[in-house]
């Protein structure tokens, strides 16, 4: 968890779509005529505004969106020529079937190494009631021209829970992703969101028990074709896990850059942009807050985001970092929820999916590792930045 030089990564929101989905929370704009030129220069003027806060270069960027295969890829590679990423740097870029206005290869010249893919489902029903335009060909023909092109990992994204989806349909779908032999797979629970088409016509959520048989079939399935799970929603073969994702998980910094952009800045300051595409367009300084966690706050923040990694959190760069030290209640480790091993607290099997709840309970036993000192207030309002990634 210690910041060592360029260990840093870069998220640059590209905020376009198409239409928006009924269950899409994201800051995004649908306007028909984006004007890509002028984000490119608003993002890479606040990368100049940023950049003297980290030492190196980065050592991955993440395009997301939003619809980044939307943006043209001259475009990127001017941010990617602004960013200056290290030598061998992962370059990832969110692309959905049917977003492609130019082929991938284009992409690929451009600087992207690191391809996700919005699949979703290749079931049609699913996928309509997501209210995708794409067709499960059209994902079909999106995996097979990533993969012809080349590049080093391509990941599919895939969501489940879907109202009125059935288990039975869900694993078709995974056998679906699996015969297609992705090298990383991110797995989502639908969550309905406020102010999303779906919370306005009140859809109703999936039942807690069809969400856990859906996540542990997928992780059956996966981990049988040995696409194993490295993080609560994520996993991968060996050798493709996303180096990116892995700076949040565990708890290094990185910038934001674009409308709505979340940031951790080595000195640990919390950073939030504008979410408006048109007021992060004109602004001199897109920040709206800056927030440095007390140390309670930073210690479940970290617990929050190292828990849900299989290397689990680090007692000792906890410690080092807020003063706080971690006493594991034994009844989580007699429930089998959780295991001690070489500093480090990690979840099992059982325990995976009950991450959030654990890091909380841990967070609530968190003893001051220097007794005498009275415990620091905790600061609220710092958990969605973590989950923003
Ligand atoms: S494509 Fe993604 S970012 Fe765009 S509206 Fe749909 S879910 Fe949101």
């Amino acid at each position: 968890m210690r910041y060592r030089e360029g260990m840093f990564g870069v998220y640059v929101h590209i905020p376009w779509c198409r239409v928006r989905c009924p269950y899409c929370a994201f800051a995004v704009s649908t306007r028909r005529d984006p004007p890509h030129a002028a984000y490119t220069d608003a993002v890479v003027r606040e990368w100049q505004l940023r950049r003297d806060l980290f030492s190196g270069r980065p050592s991955s960027v993440f395009f997301g969106g939003g619809t980044p295969s939307l943006c043209p890829p001259e475009e990127l590679a001017r941010i990617l020529a602004a960013l200056d990423p290290a030598p061998g740097a992962e370059v990832s870029m969110e692309a959905n079937p049917g977003d492609l206005p130019v082929p991938l290869a284009a992409f690929r010249d451009a600087g992207i190494t690191r391809l996700s893919l919005g699949v979703q489902s290749f079931d049609p029903r699913v996928a309509r009631r997501l209210g995708r335009g794409h067709t499960s060909d059209d994902a079909r023909a999106l995996v097979a021209e990533a993969k012809e092109t080349g590049f080093a990992s391509v990941s599919f994204d895939l969501i489940f829970a879907v109202p009125g989806q059935t288990l039975e349909a869900f694993q078709a779908d995974l056998d679906a992703v699996i015969a297609l032999a992705p090298d990383h797979v991110s797995l989502y629970g639908l969550t309905i969101e406020p102010d999303t088409a779906f919370a306005r016509v009140r859809t109703p959520a999936a039942d807690e028990d069809l969400w856990r048989a859906m996540y542990d079939a997928a992780v059956d399935a996966l981990s049988a074709a040995g696409i194993d799970r490295y993080e609560v929603s994520n996993f991968a073969r060996p050798g493709h896990r996303s180096h990116h994702n892995e700076h949040y998980w565990r708890a290094r910094p990185w910038a934001g850059l674009g409308a709505s952009a979340h940031a951790w800045w080595p000195d640990g300051t919390r950073a939030a942009n504008v979410s408006d595409v048109e007021a992060y367009l004109a602004a001199a300084d897109p920040l709206v807050s800056l927030e440095r966690p007390a140390p309670r706050a930073l210690a479940y923040e970290l617990l929050w985001s190292t828990l849900r990694h299989v290397d689990g959190a680090d007692r000792a760069a906890l410690t080092a970092r807020t003063g706080l030290a971690i006493d594991v209640d034994p009844s989580l480790v007699r429930a089998g929820l959780v295991v001690e091993h070489g500093g480090y607290v990690r979840l099992t099997a059982t325990g995976f999916p009950l991450a959030d709840g654990i890091a909380d309970r841990l967070a609530n036993t968190l003893v001051d590792a220097h007794p005498g000192v009275p415990p620091l207030p905790v600061s609220s309002g710092l958990t969605d930045t973590l989950r923003q990634p």
